[in-house]
């Protein structure tokens, strides 16, 4: 904000500030004044060249599916309720884990040379030391003056009877109290709700202890959006509030850690690691190609730095071509994006 108001006149220009306000609440559950000026030029950045965010046919579970399908394909063997109680090492290098079956309460031993951990960097490390971060102190305010800032928000599920946003993008919401922005995801996948009914999803940064306040100033909101229609036709089927780094947002966007760890073959992937310029599950799958890219290197002796902590050799000052992690597309994109918008966002 402060980038901002040195560039444009913020009074006269009341909306564009509103707009990328309502981008920082809805997507990262931040004040703009809380996100690097470098970050928010490089998401921007992206989106443009990228083009709107989507979602994905039959949501979530589709995903996970897809994913599980793959892996069993390749030989791989997936344990679900399953616990990681601790990470094993053994002079400065990763050995193995122990697990617990949640269902049976038996504990084994895995070994193995690599252990790839995608639970953030404190619980991670908590898990070297034997210990488990428990929901309770997660959910700990930070109360020490200049610590770690915290993503607080509120997400409003409804079930309406007729549709209420006309396209499959993100409605930026610039003169509400609290909803930053919302989504209609059934237009997209229509099965994400009974036949004839739509999924509607706001979101807002709580900006208050009192959560029974928030919820009010949320439907104060979709009142004033939607008028005697969010009444005759809408039904609020959850709203839900998470802190800090429940369930994920394990650090703001911007204070991303690198994979490597002080242990060798012990790596971090995922929400806390993703690469500059990327938001939400983007930045945690370009998170693995990261991972991916360095695990080359490393296969191919094209890494320097101490064992535990390698980075890709750079050659004549360049970084060496990667084969994972997607280059952004051409900056052409972000033209051809804003000369057809909104009309993309119908069609995609
Ligand atoms: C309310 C909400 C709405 C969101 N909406 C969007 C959205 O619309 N679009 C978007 O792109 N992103 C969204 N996000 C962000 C997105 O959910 C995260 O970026 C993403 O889930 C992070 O993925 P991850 O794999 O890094 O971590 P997680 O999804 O948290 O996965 C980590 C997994 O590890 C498991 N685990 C933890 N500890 C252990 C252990 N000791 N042993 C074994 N397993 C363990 C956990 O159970 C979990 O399944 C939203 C987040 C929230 C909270």
């Amino acid at each position: 904000d402060v980038w901002l108001s040195r560039h444009i006149d913020i009074k006269k220009n009341r909306e564009l500030t509103a707009f990328f306000e309502r981008i920082s609440r809805f997507a990262l559950s931040l004040e703009l004044s809380q996100v690097t000026t470098a970050e928010v030029v490089k998401t921007t950045r992206n989106m443009f060249r990228y083009g709107a965010p989507g979602i994905v046919q039959g949501g979530c579970a589709a995903l996970t599916s897809e994913l599980e399908r793959r892996l069993l394909e390749r030989g791989a063997e997936i344990r679900l309720r399953s616990d990681v109680m601790q990470i094993l090492s053994t002079d400065g290098r990763v050995t193995g884990i122990r697990v617990r079956n949640k269902s049976t309460g038996e504990e084994s031993l895995l070994h193995a040379p690599l252990v790839i951990s995608d639970i953030g960097p404190r619980a991670t490390n908590a898990l070297l030391n034997n210990r488990q971060v428990t929901q309770a102190q997660v959910l700990k305010k930070q109360v020490t003056p200049g610590d770690v800032q915290e993503a607080i928000g509120l997400k409003v599920h409804i079930l309406s009877d007729v549709s209420l946003i006309p396209h499959k993008g993100i409605m930026y919401c610039l003169d509400t109290k609290r909803i930053a922005g919302m989504v209609q995801p059934t237009n997209c996948d229509p099965r994400l709700a009974p036949p004839g009914k739509h999924l509607l999803i706001s979101h807002q940064v709580m900006q208050s202890d009192n959560i029974e306040e928030e919820k009010e100033l949320a439907l104060g909101d979709l009142r004033m959006m939607f008028g005697e229609t969010f009444e005759k036709h809408c039904r609020v089927l959850t709203m839900s509030a998470y802190r800090g780094e429940w369930p994920v947002n394990r650090v703001v966007q911007g204070d991303d850690v690198a994979p490597e760890t002080a242990l060798q073959g012990l790596y971090l992937v995922g929400d806390a690691v993703k690469p500059s310029g990327y938001l939400m599950v983007e930045g945690v799958a370009q998170s693995v190609n990261q991972f991916l890219d360095l695990l080359d290197a490393i296969e191919q002796g094209r890494t320097d730095g101490p064992p535990g902590v390698p980075h890709i050799r750079r050659q004549g000052g360049t970084p060496v071509p990667v084969r994972n992690v997607v280059p952004p597309p051409s900056r052409l994109n972000a033209l051809r994006w804003l000369w057809e918008a909104p009309g993309n966002s119908r069609s995609t």
